[in-house]
């Protein structure tokens, strides 16, 4: 289990075939003011790589190529946020995708309870801190902290996004759960467009 930090993109395609869970840190909560900081990925095999961006530095030709990857299911907690700041910085659209956070609301019908925090604590039993969250992901050094908090956000998606398909199949919502995953790049485009705030579906 080791954390692999890299400056600007990956050295290469480090990443065994398969799922690869993706989480994003930028400097707040919206992508056109607060920029993208950091990508965190991991393959399920135990180990996360970080690729951390300097202001304005995006050029990231490896790490696009596998966010844009079409044989690559990307596992995301709430993908709707990150895919648009990595659309908006990175200027592709990382999907296809599997989304913890629309499976555990369309499975745990009985809590309001969907943090990743929650959803892995009820799915897999495991505990993370959400201590590292708002902290300055713009620093010129990290610390040991954030990047083990970074870390910590994709290292479980894989187990989780298991328990929850199966859960998904069991209620016979997988078909629903996928057409809300297939809608998530146009829910990405109309907040980064200006319709963030807006239930375009809703009567008023
Ligand atoms: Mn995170």
């Amino acid at each position: 289990m080791t954390i692999y930090f890299h400056e600007g993109d990956l050295p290469g395609d480090v990443f065994a075939p398969g799922p690869i869970a993706v989480d994003s840190e930028t400097m707040g909560l919206i992508p056109g003011r607060d920029r993208l900081c950091l990508v965190q990925l991991s393959d399920g095999q135990g180990d996360e790589h970080l690729v951390r961006f300097r202001q304005g530095q995006y050029d990231a030709p490896v790490l696009k190529r596998i966010l844009a990857d079409p044989q690559r299911i990307k596992l995301y907690h709430f993908a709707r946020f990150d895919l648009a700041v990595i659309e908006h910085y990175l200027g592709v659209m990382a999907t296809p995708l599997f989304c913890t956070k629309i499976a555990s609301k369309l499975v745990r019908t009985y809590t309001d309870r969907h943090g990743l925090k929650d959803v892995l604590r009820e799915t897999i039993g495991v505990d993370i801190s959400k201590a590292q969250q708002s902290s300055d992901w713009g620093a010129d050094e990290l610390t040991d902290a954030q990047k083990e908090y970074a870390a910590s956000d994709v290292r479980y998606l894989h187990r989780a996004h298991v328990v929850l398909a199966e859960r998904l199949a069991r209620e016979g919502r997988t078909e629903m759960a996928q057409a809300c995953f297939d809608f998530l790049p146009w829910r990405a485009r109309l907040d980064l467009g200006g319709w963030a705030e807006t239930d375009i579906f809703a009567h008023m």
